[in-house]
């Protein structure tokens, strides 16, 4: 998601970069371009106005000091401003209610409704314990019905027996029975899709919301309809007064339109965004990280929670240390950090996700294939421990002696040297970005 976006407003901050100090004139230049790129994301004209509007206002009241580049400024501004406009932090379920906790899930069809209840269904079931059940009032597809229930198998959650022959409003009765009988914390309520705006169904919709008083109404929009999804939104909340939104299929969206606007015209947060049709493929909105990637500066979060889940934690723990002490990262942390991202499986994923690394990358071979990780671990493991810890005692001889010992050339320790030089650098940069947010929200 965001690629083009992203892209764009490099070109933007390349600009910036080569003029001394921000003046009225290069903010109003950089900001025409700012406007057409979020235009072509797809944001309508009203939102993209109203946040020219605030960063024109921070940029040209932004204090000029030497130490920072016009560009770095700027981008500065733009990210806190649209970090604002999709709404600061990550706003998880909210499911203190007397259990059940009633999650009513509404929005157009194929817009992923059903796919969506199984994936949160599955993440709380999984990850916090949560008993869950599961019921579809789509009476008028009975393959809906029939859907929710093999995505609730799936998912090793209880689905609720129901037939086309009974009313919607029966059926969320008799769900918040079964789940008050059968102990359930939490019950998800998939509603009936409908292609467009259907008045009929609205009513419908408002009348389950009076009958199952649900503490969470989520509206389900597909990202890849851009402000299509925000008016259609728009529609749904003034109705029903939704409590959260979920983005659906961002994997297939390059704009990212809907992500950007959403919150400024509902007033209503994301919540969670689709990443794939899986049931795994969901993950929490955090606007901020959202905003550091748009903005090409990665997302050493995501990267770093990733990590958490997926290996050994106590490494994980020494790691991040590391990567915010940016003084001691040494070739030994380099070496276990790329042993740790093999593990982690998907490279070119990951590999988006560090800091300005998509940025510098872009165009190159980006030839981090297992052979080449095989190769550094070579290298390194030949180097003494002390080289290891002190890499400015790589004098020729021992680059010599290290390259005849892992079977490589002197120019590839060179090499390597060069990249571990640039990730330390990169290291004390997002070190100086500081521990903002980090490891906050996660999960539901
Ligand atoms: P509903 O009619 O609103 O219940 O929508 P469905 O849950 O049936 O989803 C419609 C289609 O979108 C299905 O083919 C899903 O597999 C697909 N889908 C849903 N969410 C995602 C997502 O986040 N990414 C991708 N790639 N596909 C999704």
């Amino acid at each position: 998601m965001f690629d083009s976006l992203s892209d764009r407003l490099d070109g933007v901050f390349k600009k910036l970069r080569g003029r001394g100090h921000l003046t009225e004139d290069n903010i109003k230049e950089a900001l025409r371009d700012v406007r057409v790129a979020l235009l072509e994301a797809d944001v309508s004209l009203p939102v993209v106005k109203s946040f020219i509007a605030s960063v024109k206002e921070k940029a040209v009241g932004v204090s000029v000091t030497k130490s920072v580049t016009p560009g770095q400024q700027m981008i500065k501004v733009v990210h806190d401003e649209l970090v604002e406009l999709m709404g600061a932090v990550n706003e998880s379920l909210n499911l203190a209610a007397q259990p059940p906790a009633v999650v009513l899930m509404a929005g157009l069809q194929g817009s992923g409704k059903t796919t969506t209840t199984g994936k949160l269904a599955k993440r709380l079931a999984e990850r916090e314990g949560k008993r869950v059940l599961v019921a579809s009032l789509d009476v008028y597809r009975p393959a809906a019905m029939d859907q929710l229930r093999s995505v609730a198998e799936q998912a090793g959650v209880a689905c609720l027996d129901a037939s086309p022959d009974e009313k919607p409003q029966v059926i969320a009765q008799r769900a918040l029975e079964a789940a008050r009988k059968s102990g359930a914390d939490v019950l998800f309520l998939d509603t009936a899709g409908r292609l467009h705006i259907d008045e009929t169904l609205m009513d419908e919709l408002v009348e389950i919301k009076s009958i199952a008083n649900p503490v969470e109404i989520l509206f389900v929009a597909d990202s890849m309809t851009g402000q299509d999804a925000v008016n259609v939104a728009q529609s749904f909340n003034e109705r029903l007064d939704v409590t959260g939104v979920v983005l659906t299929k961002t994997d297939g969206d390059a704009r990212g339109g809907a992500a950007l606007a959403i919150r400024h015209v509902t007033g209503k947060p994301i919540k969670f965004l689709g990443v794939s049709e899986k049931l795994d493929g969901i993950e929490p909105f955090h606007p901020d990280r959202v905003a550091s990637r748009i903005l090409g500066m990665g997302d050493v979060l995501t990267l770093v929670e990733t990590a958490m889940e997926k290996v050994d934690l106590e490494e994980s723990a020494k790691l991040q240390e590391k990567l915010f002490k940016s003084k001691g990262f040494t070739l030994e942390d380099f070496l276990s950090q790329m042993q740790q991202v093999k593990k982690m499986g998907s490279m070119s994923e990951l590999v988006e996700m560090i800091p300005g690394v998509k940025q510098a990358m872009k165009g190159k071979d980006v030839n981090l294939d297992d052979g080449q990780i095989k190769r550094v671990e070579a290298i390194i493991l030949s180097m003494t421990k002390e080289e290891r810890r002190k890499h400015q005692i790589l004098n020729a001889s021992r680059k010599r002696r290290i390259a005849n010992g892992a079977g490589v050339q002197v120019s590839d320790v060179n090499k390597l040297l060069k990249q571990f030089a640039m990730t330390q650098k990169m290291m004390k940069r997002f070190g100086k970005l500081g521990k903002k947010g980090f490891m906050r929200g996660g999960g539901l």
